[in-house]
């Protein structure tokens, strides 16, 4: 397929290469960085001029962008919006906002543009490896068009609902990853006061009801302070952030502390993997 692509950062990057590397035609264009432009074009992918000429090339144009901001920038272009071929689809894979989605949908929806409201889970290791779990909102049919592309990068796709239900089931879920990232900190700070064996604790907590993915996955990296790169404070700020703005109304006690602790947390040190925060609990 002719697949267009903006955003070529931590997460796109690897993507688009297995997009390239899996046969189908890539085109790119700049924005600042021009190093993922270069590697690419050197594997065979086209540059185009402006975002406006790769919508024009593409069956399907896929964009993971850092936020809601940016989303609104290039979508809302009425330029671009009417760039789009006759029958080509946007596949937005942004972690963004579901109502900002469902204004940019409606938008592409007056050109005849079908949307799939499409972001990703696995991080930068997934996005390399294929291995990342799409969370797709929008008409089946329209899914259906481009797993080919989809499958490129992706272990699992699963469709949650309309436009919209995939940046709400992302914002949903980074909701409670940063709760429970808070939460292990917390059950190893008292583990720390018991004098109790990580790796005993580890086996028990996840044959019990207090095991969650990140206490298995996360724990070593909080006691450690690692920190190694990974999924960035700011990010999962900007998440949170997401998910008190689309339950604003709601009683969300621990998404709002938490997204509290990752503004102090991201304040100097925005680039750290979210485990980091950990540091607000244990110290540094
Ligand atoms: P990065 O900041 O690494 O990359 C963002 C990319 O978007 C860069 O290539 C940047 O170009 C480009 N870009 C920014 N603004 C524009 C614009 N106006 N027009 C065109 N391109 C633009 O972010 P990530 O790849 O880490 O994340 C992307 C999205 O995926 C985010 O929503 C994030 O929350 C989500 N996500 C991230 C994960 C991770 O582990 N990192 C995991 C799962 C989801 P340039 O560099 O030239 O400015």
């Amino acid at each position: 397929m002719r697949v267009g692509w903006l955003g070529l950062g931590a997460m796109g990057l690897p993507m688009a290469r297995r997009v390239l590397q899996a046969g189908h035609e890539l085109f790119i264009t700049a924005h600042r960085n021009r190093s993922p432009l270069e590697e690419l074009a050197r594997a065979g992918a086209t540059v185009c001029d402006n975002v406006a000429d790769v919508v024009a090339r593409a069956e399907v144009v896929c964009s993971i962008l850092p936020a809601d901001a940016e989303m609104e920038a290039v979508w809302g272009d009425t330029k671009v919006r009417q760039a789009f071929a006759p029958g080509a689809v946007l596949v937005e894979m942004t972690s963004g906002s579901p109502s900002v989605m469902k204004r940019i949908a409606a938008a592409l929806a007056q050109q005849g543009v079908a949307v799939l409201d499409a972001p990703v889970s696995g991080g930068t290791a997934g996005a390399a490896g294929g291995t990342l779990t799409v969370m797709a909102g929008g008409d089946p049919a329209v899914l259906a068009r481009v797993r080919p592309v989809l499958d490129c990068v992706a272990a699992q796709i699963h469709h949650v609902g309309g436009i919209g239900s995939g940046k709400a089931v992302k914002a949903i879920n980074q909701m409670l990853a940063g709760i429970h990232m808070l939460a292990a900190a917390e059950a190893l700070s008292l583990a720390q006061r018991c004098g109790m064996d990580l790796a005993v604790l580890q086996r028990v907590i996840a044959a019990s009801s207090g095991q969650s993915w990140i206490f298995d996955h996360k724990a070593q990296d909080i006691l450690k302070r690692a920190a190694k790169p990974g999924f960035r404070l700011r990010l999962m700020k900007k998440d949170l952030q997401i998910a008190v703005d689309e339950g604003r109304g709601l009683p969300l006690p621990l998404a709002t502390l938490a997204l509290q602790w990752y503004e102090l947390a991201a304040r100097d040190a925005g680039d750290l993997d979210f485990s980091a925060v950990g540091r607000l609990v244990l110290g540094d």
